[in-house]
């Protein structure tokens, strides 16, 4: 009985050490994490080419939007495509479509890690929360944000906008969730870690708290949907846009800390050249 005990405790013991050394083995470096998962480095990978992290892009000036596509060597080229994003959504020329399923998510909780990559502020996301967009699953790899929006909604500009940035882990095809911002009560998140954000390139922050997606989703998750591209270089045309209609609030000071630290950082509406914009609702 009491030798039953002890080899029961001991090959408990032994599990308990496995699984300890096993989770040391899976610690992510948080900013190799970042850069994985940040747009330039999911566009490469899609494409199968190098890391283009030595060309350099600016939102102004001679590496200004209108030049991307040329400095890059063939890198970039897709800046020039025909379904780039982001665009104005005329929302009387928007298509209603009872057959787009509604948003079915499956979020839980992330660990706090925060990386400025020099053109945005982007929040990791820990892996384990995934959307069905349209009947595909998608698994949530990180948000960012553009001051003021990209999209624009018959020609108005909310402050600021939101990308939540997802990936299909079979065909690596990207789905992004846009959420606009405008000046309201105070935003959870970025109330919790608004003396945290990394205001300097390359910098980063991380701590023991964790926080929950949600609370950057308005209520109401009717969206307009299309297909366009990542909106910087490579400018890839690999994303499905979900830009919700909803928007949520900031309270002022958030959105000019993150405009003080990002600067502008949105890309000019591009053309439609024919695509149709999908919308759903409830
Ligand atoms: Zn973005």
């Amino acid at each position: 009985m009491k030798s039953n005990f002890l080899r029961i405790s001991l090959v408990a013991l032994l599990a308990l050490l496995i699984s300890c050394s096993r989770d040391e083995v899976h610690v992510e470096d948080p900013v190799n994490n970042a850069i994985r998962n940040s747009e330039m480095e999911l566009s490469n990978r899609y494409a199968g080419r190098k890391s283009s992290s030595e060309c350099n892009f600016e939102y102004e000036g001679g590496e200004g939007p209108e030049n991307w596509a040329n400095l890059c060597g063939e890198a970039w080229m897709d800046c020039s495509g025909n379904s780039q994003s982001p665009i104005n959504i005329v929302t009387n020329k928007v298509v209603e479509d009872d057959y787009i399923n509604n948003i079915n998510i499956n979020y839980s909780t992330s660990k706090v890690d925060i990386y400025n990559n020099g053109h945005t502020v982007q929040f990791n996301y820990t892996s384990g929360s995934s959307a069905d967009l349209n009947n595909i699953e998608y698994d949530l790899l990180q948000f960012h944000f553009h001051t003021e929006s990209e999209h624009t909604i018959n020609g108005y500009r909310y402050p600021m906008e939101a990308h939540l940035v997802h990936r299909d882990p079979n065909t690596g095809l990207l789905a992004v969730v846009g959420v606009f911002f405008e000046e309201g009560d105070a935003n959870k998140i970025l109330k919790k870690y608004f003396n945290n954000f990394p205001e300097f390139e390359g910098t980063h922050y991380t701590d023991r708290s964790r926080f929950h997606i949600e609370d950057l989703l308005p209520e109401d998750l009717d969206f307009y949907t299309y297909p366009g591209s990542l909106t910087t270089p490579g400018c890839s045309e690999i994303v499905t846009w979900y830009v919700l209609k909803e928007p949520i609030t900031a309270s002022v000071s958030q959105i000019r800390k993150l405009k003080d630290i990002m600067h502008k950082n949105y890309r000019p509406v591009q053309e439609l050249n024919g695509r149709v914009i999908r919308s759903q609702d409830d």
